[in-house]
């Protein structure tokens, strides 16, 4: 009888994961369907800034896989986006899945159950953490809101809060777009391997980019320029 094998998620573990378990059993064996609540499959989260920075022209190319290609090249794994997973049922091994568009629920029955839900970015609680113009970013659709803001309105100031790889990516991608950032803007990396002076942090590696480190200092809260600087 031919199992079927759920998978919640379908970004980089699940492609690997749902693709290894289709190599080792065929179709008949088993079916395999993915639910992605966004709108991609299989990107490149690690060229997100990238794309931010304009070093990557289109979003597309991000993309290793689309939901098309599982279904025509990759014996027939039905990834559908935009299908975010609300309940699990194990007594009656089931998902309650939602379909973003139409706000439609179904019930999902699986033999196997795959979680692939990946990390929650932290989103401190700061006063003004919901303002307009501020953005996370983790999925290719928070990349592709970003963008579209920089390019439809044109910020001229920016400020990055964290001080990890992505934020210092994305602080360099601010660049690319004449970005300035008004106070503190390149915090110290929180990487134990970089030293004072390598780290990309360093006073001299930023010096004429217009951006200014804001190492030690920590943010009591956020507030959108509006006054300012009127686009953000
Ligand atoms: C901006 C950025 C840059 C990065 N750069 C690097 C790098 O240079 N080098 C490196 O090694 N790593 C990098 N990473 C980390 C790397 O991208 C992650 O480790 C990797 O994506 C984790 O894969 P994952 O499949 O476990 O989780 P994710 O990629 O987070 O995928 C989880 C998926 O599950 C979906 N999902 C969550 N909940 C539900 C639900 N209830 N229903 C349906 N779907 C759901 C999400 O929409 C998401 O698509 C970067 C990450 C980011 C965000």
């Amino acid at each position: 009888m031919t199992q079927r094998l759920v998978v919640i998620g379908w970004d980089a573990a699940e492609m690997s994961a749902a693709s290894a378990a289709r190599r080792q059993q065929g179709r008949d064996e088993l079916e395999i369907v993915a639910f992605e609540r966004g709108n991609y499959t299989s990107y490149s989260a690690c060229g997100i800034p990238y794309f931010i920075g304009k070093d990557v022209a289109e979003a597309s190319e991000l993309i290793a896989r689309t939901p098309q290609q599982f279904r025509d090249n990759h014996n027939n794994i039905d990834a559908r986006t935009g299908h975010e997973a609300l309940e699990i049922d194990l007594h009656r091994r089931a998902v309650l899945v939602r379909e973003q568009v139409t706000g439609r629920e179904t019930w999902e029955g699986f033999d196997q159950l795959m979680l692939a839900t990946g990390a929650v970015p932290f989103r401190p609680p700061l006063p003004g953490i919901d303002a307009r113009g501020i953005h996370g970013m983790q999925t290719l659709d928070e990349g592709l809101a970003l963008r579209a803001v920089l390019e439809q309105e044109r910020p001229a100031r920016a400020v990055v809060v964290g001080a990890g790889y992505i934020g210092l990516e994305l602080a360099e991608a601010l660049c690319a777009w004449g970005c300035r950032s008004p106070s503190s803007g390149v915090p110290r990396p929180r990487c134990p391997h970089w030293t004072r002076t390598w780290a990309p942090s360093s006073p001299q590696r930023w010096r004429g980019t217009g951006w200014r480190s804001g190492w030690r200092r920590r943010s009591p809260g956020l507030r959108p320029m509006a006054d300012r600087s009127p686009r953000w």
